[in-house]
C-alpha cells in the first residue's frame, strides 16, 4: 500500500467553520501543513446567497466568502470536488473516494448539514431539487432555463431554507405553493405573530401558503417527471418542480460508529473538542454550548459556525480558547419584511415574562426570565434589536427597565447609564455580526 500523505492540520468542510478554523490557525501557525477537502468543487462561498444565484444568476465570484487567492496566501493545499469516504480515527488516517489516503496531526469535522429528504413515493423524479448548495441552484437554473412557458413550484417545507428558494423563484416568475407541516411558516425562528406579517408578504407577492398538512407523495407524469403532488388529505397540486426544505441534519456519517460521542450533532466541549482526541467539531454538524438553554445544542447559523471554528482552530494550533456559545439568531429580509429573532420565540411554560408591543406591520417581543432576556423576535422595525440581542448575549438583568425594550423609543438612552457606558465600548464589528445574516462578522467572540 501506498505511503500516506502526512498533514498537520486537515479540515473537513470548506465553508463558514472550516474558513474560521483556517484563519485561525494561520494566525498562530504560518507554516504548519494545512489542508482542506471539500466535496463541494468550489472555494467557499457564502451558503445563504445561493438564492441570489438563482434569482438573478450573481455568480459565483460574486459570492465568495473569502478572495479567491485566500488559498494561496495562506499556504492552504485544497482537495475540493473531493469526498472522505472513511476516517480510521485511532491509525489518525482518512480515505478519500479518489482512493487517496492521508495521514493526519489534528482533525477538524466541519462537514455540515445535508438536506432531510424523506423517503416519500416521487422523490427521485425529474424535477425535484433541494436547496443547501451552489449546485442546488445550478439545478435548479438549468431547469427553469429548459422549460417553456408558466412553471409552477410546490415547496415542501416552509423554515428559512423553503422561504428562501420561494422568494427566488418567484423573482424567476415561477408560481409557488408552499406547504408546512406546521401551523405557521418559520415556525422554528418565529412565533405565530411575527409569522403571520411574513405569511402576509409572502402571500402578497402571490405565493399560496398551506399550513397543517404534508406532502404524502411527488406524481409523475408518463415522462418520468413532475406533474404535481398529493396532501395528506388526498388534495393534489399540479406543479413541474418541487423543492423539498423541510430542514437540514447534522452529517453524522463520518462518525458513525467510530468513537465519536454524538447526539442530535458532534458533541464538542467548549474548546470545541470531541471526545477523541486531536479532533475537533464545528458549524451545523456539532452540538455546541448554546449561551440562552445553558446546554449543548446544533444552532446551525452560519456566525455561530464561523465563531465555533475559530475557537476550534485556536486549540488546535496550540493556543487555549474557549467557545463564549452562541444560540440560534437569525435576521432576515424576505419579500420586504424585517425580521430579527435569536434564543426562545415561544416561552416554554408560564414560568417565562413575554414583554411584547405590536404597531403598524411592527412587531416586538422579548422574553425574559428571572430578570435575563432569553428570547426575541422582532419584526418590522429590528433597527434596536441588536442592542437587545447584546444584553441577552451578556446576561444583563433588564429587569427594572423590561417595559423600555420594546418601546418605539428605546436606544441605548433608556438603559440605566451603568449599563449603557458598557454597551458603547462594545466593538463594532460585534454590533455588525447581528444585523443582515449575510453580513458575516469578521472578529470570532472568543475568550481566550
Ligand atoms: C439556503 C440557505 C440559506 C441560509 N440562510 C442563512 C442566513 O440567512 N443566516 C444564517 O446565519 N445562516 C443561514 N443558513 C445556514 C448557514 O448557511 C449554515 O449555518 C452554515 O453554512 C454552516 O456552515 P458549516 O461550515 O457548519 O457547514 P456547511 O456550510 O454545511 O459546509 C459543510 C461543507 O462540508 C462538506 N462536506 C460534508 N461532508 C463531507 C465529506 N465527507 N467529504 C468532503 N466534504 C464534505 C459539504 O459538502 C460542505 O461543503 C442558510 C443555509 C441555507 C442552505
Amino acid at each position: 500500500m501506498a505511503r500516506a500523505e502526512k498533514i498537520k492540520y486537515l479540515i473537513i468542510g470548506n465553508s463558514a467553520g472550516g474558513i474560521g478554523a483556517a484563519e485561525a490557525i494561520r494566525g498562530v501557525d504560518k507554516a504548519g501543513t494545512l489542508t482542506i477537502v471539500s466535496d463541494e468543487p468550489y472555494p467557499a462561498y457564502s451558503r445563504p446567497l445561493i438564492s441570489e444565484h438563482l434569482s438573478e444568476g450573481r455568480p459565483l465570484e460574486k459570492i465568495l466568502y473569502r478572495p479567491a487567492d485566500f488559498y494561496d496566501k495562506n499556504k492552504i493545499k485544497t482537495l475540493f470536488g473531493d469526498k472522505v469516504a472513511q476516517i480510521n480515527f485511532s491509525e489518525r488516517t482518512l480515505e478519500l473516494e479518489s482512493g487517496r489516503t492521508i495521514a493526519w496531526q489534528k482533525l477538524l469535522l466541519a462537514t455540515g448539514g445535508s438536506p432531510i429528504v424523506p423517503g416519500m413515493e416521487g422523490k427521485d423524479l425529474k424535477g425535484v431539487f433541494t436547496f443547501t448548495t451552489l449546485d442546488d441552484a445550478k439545478a435548479i437554473d438549468k431547469f427553469l432555463k429548459q422549460r417553456q412557458g408558466k412553471i409552477k413550484a410546490v415547496v415542501i417545507g416552509g423554515g428559512l431554507i423553503g422561504v428562501s428558494a420561494t422568494e427566488a423563484l418567484l423573482k424567476r416568475g415561477v408560481e409557488v405553493s408552499i406547504v408546512e407541516m406546521k401551523d405557521w411558516i418559520l415556525n422554528t425562528i418565529l412565533d405565530e405573530e411575527a409569522a403571520a406579517l411574513e405569511a402576509v408578504a409572502l402571500s402578497g407577492a402571490g405565493v399560496d401558503i398551506i399550513t397543517g398538512h404534508t406532502v404524502a407523495r411527488i406524481n409523475s407524469s408518463l415522462l418520468g417527471e413532475v406533474n404535481g403532488i398529493s396532501l395528506d388529505d388526498g388534495r393534489s397540486i399540479p406543479c413541474d418542480m418541487v423543492v423539498v426544505a423541510i430542514g437540514v441534519t447534522p452529517r453524522l456519517d463520518l462518525v458513525a460508529g467510530n468513537g465519536v460521542k454524538t447526539n442530535r450533532g458532534i458533541i464538542v466541549d467548549r474548546r470545541m473538542a470531541t471526545s477523541v482526541p486531536g479532533v475537533y467539531a464545528c458549524g451545523d454538524v456539532a452540538e455546541a454550548y448554546d449561551f440562552v438553554y445553558g446546554e449543548n445544542r446544533v444552532t446551525p447559523v452560519w456566525p455561530n459556525a464561523y465563531t465555533g471554528g475559530r475557537v476550534a482552530g485556536l486549540n488546535i494550533a496550540g493556543k487555549k480558547a474557549e467557545y463564549g456559545g452562541g444560540t440560534a439568531m437569525n435576521a432576515l429580509k424576505y419579500f420586504g419584511v424585517n425580521i430579527l429573532s435569536a434564543g426562545m420565540v415561544t416561552p416554554p411554560d408560564d414560568s417565562y415574562e413575554v414583554i411584547s408591543q405590536r404597531g403598524d406591520g411592527i412587531y416586538r417581543k422579548v422574553i425574559i426570565k428571572g430578570g435575563e432576556i432569553l428570547g426575541m423576535v422582532f419584526a418590522g422595525d429590528i433597527e434596536k434589536a441588536g442592542i437587545i440581542y447584546n444584553l441577552m448575549k451578556d446576561g444583563v438583568n433588564v429587569a427594572a427597565f423590561k417595559e423600555a425594550l420594546v418601546a418605539d423609543d428605546f436606544g441605548l438612552a433608556s438603559l440605566p447609564e451603568k449599563i449603557w457606558r458598557a454597551r458603547l465600548e462594545i466593538p463594532a464589528s460585534e454590533e455588525a455580526s447581528i444585523v443582515p445574516p449575510v453580513e458575516l462578522p469578521e472578529e470570532a467572540v472568543i475568550d481566550e
